[in-house]
């Protein structure tokens, strides 16, 4: 009766994953249990060889993280999905299962800051070998294979700079040369971009952001396309232990529910700030998907079913500028993250980039007067207010 994938987006979001038992319930219930009993030893030997389907032991499987992720492996068109405790923890579960001692990774230039770092700090140690590349220009992948790569990791759009990477041009790269592509889709959501439709083998998100939504619980889930790759994903997730909490997995659960319906009011809210902005004498510059001033805008239409929420602009007067507008925003939150109700503003060359030199954060792209908002569900009129307000200090 209820065959998810016979479903449209938003009714899927409302009901995959949720499997009644016979109480009825309409909301998947919080199994908070560490382990599950058996009947008898017999039902223990074959649940533990897997010739029995059942709940062992919550690192490798509990009913609540489980409904979480059929839904999300549903809405991204995936075999199975991974619960995992944070995004990081799903970017290093992939990492640990493609790469070893010298292996070779290649990845978008402008990634997310630690899923570089950890590269350069910690899998260095462990033999493991990287290129950071500008993907917006495919070719630039294809120069920089190795015999040696394993994986190409890309992040679409990226942070924060807003480019585009083509999923599908990556794709045929990566299958030409037996490399397995995982994308960052954090900052789409499974509502956006579709990265295993258009030819990614893995599809990874920070839940933390748009899937869950509301500023509340930090986690992240792993997708992957074929049943091979599931299980060798699933068996490092284990061994290594970055695994959902049955309560975590329950907020997410409560929060993908309204996905469409908060990425749809964001994105138009997007919209008539990025043209407000556009139109602001104290803005310089405004880099947004929607606008047909974006480099890569027919990209974002042939890939992305959206324009998203996440805009970055520059103010004038630079590093001074950037701090005035930080100091004087009311309504829009000075915060880092993303991807919930609430518009939230940070200036990466003040704050989250402050520590780095301005040579090396202009080499990440980084400029003085960068401005990233992630524009909430609010009335677009009272944000709009709000930044002129602040805009008009500098
Ligand atoms: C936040 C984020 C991550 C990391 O997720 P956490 O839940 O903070 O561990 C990874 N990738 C992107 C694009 C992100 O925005």
């Amino acid at each position: 009766m209820k065959d998810p994938d016979m479903m449209g987006f938003t009714t899927q979001a409302i009901h995959a994953g949720l499997e009644q038992t016979n109480y009825g319930e309409v909301s998947v219930p919080i199994y908070q249990t560490s382990t599950f009993s058996f009947i008898n030893a017999q039902d223990g030997a074959e649940k533990f060889s897997g010739k029995k389907k059942g709940y062992i032991y919550t690192r490798m499987g509990n009913p609540t993280i489980e409904a979480l992720e059929k839904c999300v492996a549903t809405l991204e068109h995936g075999y199975a999905a991974l619960g995992t405790s944070s995004g990081m923890s799903a970017v290093t579960t992939l990492y640990m299962t493609f790469l070893g001692a010298g292996m070779h990774l290649i990845s978008t230039d402008a990634v997310y800051g630690p899923s570089r770092s950890v590269l350069e700090r910690d899998f260095s140690r462990f033999g493991v070998e990287y290129s950071f590349v500008d993907t917006t220009k495919p070719e630039k992948i294809e120069q920089a294979i190795q015999d040696k790569t394993k994986m190409l990791y890309i992040e679409t759009p990226a942070n924060p700079t807003i480019t585009l990477t083509d999923i599908e041009a990556c794709a045929k790269i990566a299958h030409r040369h037996g490399i397995v592509l995982a994308v960052d889709n954090t900052f789409c959501s499974p509502y956006l971009q579709n990265p295993l439709e258009l030819g990614a083998d893995v599809v990874l998100h920070s839940l933390t952001k748009f899937i869950n939504g509301h500023a509340d619980i930090v986690g992240g889930i792993i997708v992957a396309k074929e049943k091979e790759l599931f299980e060798e994903i699933r068996k490092v997730l284990f061994y290594m232990g970055g695994t959902m909490d049955p309560h975590q997995a329950w907020l997410v659960l409560r929060g993908v529910r309204t996905l469409p319906l908060r990425v749809d009011r964001a994105q138009e809210n997007a919209l008539r700030i990025a043209q407000f902005l556009l139109d602001h004498p104290k803005v310089d510059w405004v880099t947004y998907p929607g606008l047909d001033c974006h480099p890569q805008y027919e990209l974002a239409k042939k890939q992305m079913k959206g324009s998203g929420s996440m805009i970055s602009f520059g103010v004038k007067k630079g590093l001074e500028g950037g701090k005035t507008v930080m100091n004087n925003v009311q309504l829009v939150t000075l915060a880092v993250s993303l991807g919930g109700i609430e518009s939230l503003i940070q200036h990466p060359a003040s704050m989250t980039h402050a520590a780095m030199s301005r040579k090396e954060r202009e080499k990440a792209h980084i400029t003085d007067e960068l401005i990233r908002l992630s524009v909430g569900c609010e009335n677009v009129d009272d944000l709009i207010r709000d930044l002129d307000q602040a805009l008009n200090k500098i």
